[in-house]
């Protein structure tokens, strides 16, 4: 039976991989860090039923003696290092703390696998964000990066580690430069699930607007149930590589909030306020991708249309609403 260890286990990813993994008869280890609200830390593996199903380890990013003694435990044949302070906005004032999580963190795994499973192979959770000033205008493996917040310098810093640690220590270690990708299991701090919470409560009457920040910004969004496939995917090749993954369309805030409230029959401009405090220091304005390397070398491609996506998650945002207020 093979084995994977996964950190970032509590967020969306991790919840989606570990489901898929599972799947495929995979022994799934989490990797957790320790919280006072321990009740509803695993919330989105309860959400998808597999809570049961998954070994927890203890340890932290930032705490190397913690994650070899979890390599060891694991003796794991496949690593998926997910775990990192995931929020662009939010790395502006904890630049300190996302360079360690995000990019130290990364690096502390690789040591891991290196000291403790040398022969296992190693998936980093790399970020578009890191083409952030695009040089081209469709971005690819070869696009140069050029980071616009502290997030995505801290992605980068864990790229190209990634990359040394392949070519210097001949580790499997594979870089997943993964577009946004969404799912009714994202956090609510980001655009997408932001919306579509806020759609489902004004269409059961429990709020009257939302506050947003830059409509025109434009993404390249997917479904993180179809990118999981892509990480295992990469983990599967006889050479380890680095891969775009996205969908190829690319679409603006506004559009994506318009056709969140379509799905309800609601006019978005009725309810959208532009609240400043939602703008960030320095924007991202386009990101496209071109997955055609993974399509060719992988098999594979994107399966969920945008609009299919968002339908999903306002249709789980009204359900858990109701839910709660019975
Ligand atoms: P989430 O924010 O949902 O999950 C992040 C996970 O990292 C959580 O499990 C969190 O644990 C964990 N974590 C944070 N800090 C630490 C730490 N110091 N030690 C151990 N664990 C920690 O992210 P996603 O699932 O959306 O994304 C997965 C990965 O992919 C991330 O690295 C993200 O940056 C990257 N990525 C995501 C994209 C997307 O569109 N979703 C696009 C490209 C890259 P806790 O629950 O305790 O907070
Ligand atoms: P990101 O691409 O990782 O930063 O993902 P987000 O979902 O946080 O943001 C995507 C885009 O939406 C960015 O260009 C944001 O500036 C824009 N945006 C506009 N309004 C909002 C908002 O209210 N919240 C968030 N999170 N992003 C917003």
């Amino acid at each position: 039976m093979k084995r994977a260890l996964i950190t970032g286990i509590t967020g969306q990813d991790g919840a989606y991989l570990s489901q898929f993994l599972l799947g495929k008869g995979y022994e799934v280890w989490g990797f957790l860090r320790r919280s006072a609200s321990a009740e509803v830390i695993d919330s989105r593996l309860r959400w998808l039923g597999i809570e049961r199903d998954i070994r927890m380890i203890d340890g932290d990013l930032l705490d190397l003696s913690a994650i070899i003694r979890a390599v060891q435990e694991s003796k794991p044949h496949e690593v998926y290092n997910l775990g990192a302070q995931s929020f662009v906005k939010t790395s502006w004032n904890q630049p300190l703390l996302t360079g360690m999580a995000t990019g130290m963190g990364a690096a502390n795994m690789l040591e891991g696998v290196r000291i403790a499973a040398p022969e296992a192979r190693f998936y980093q959770a790399s970020s578009s964000e890191m083409y952030g000033l695009i040089q081209e205008p469709i971005q690819s493996e070869t696009t140069p990066f050029y980071p616009r917040s502290p997030y995505a310098a801290a992605k980068l810093y864990a790229h190209w580690m990634t990359v040394n640690y392949r070519e210097s220590f001949g580790l499997h270690a594979s870089s997943g430069i993964l577009f946004n990708h969404e799912s009714p299991l994202r956090g609510i701090e980001f655009v997408t699930r932001k919306v579509t919470d806020a759609v489902a409560r004004i269409k059961l009457g429990l709020a009257s607007e939302l506050p947003m920040g830059n409509l025109d910004a434009k993404r390249d969004w997917g479904h993180a149930r179809d990118y999981v496939k892509a990480m295992w995917l990469m983990l599967q090749q006889d050479k380890a590589d680095d891969y775009v993954v996205a969908t190829g369309v690319t679409t603006t805030v506004g559009e994506m909030a318009r056709a969140a409230f379509a799905h309800v029959g609601l006019n978005a401009e009725d309810y959208i306020k532009i609240d400043p405090a939602f703008l960030r220091p320095a924007e991202v304005d386009v990101l496209h991708g071109n997955a055609t390397k993974a399509k060719e070398k992988l098999g594979w491609v994107a399966e969920t249309s945008l609009a299919a996506m968002i339908a999903e998650m306002v249709d789980a945002d009204i359900a858990r609403h109701k839910k709660r207020i019975g």
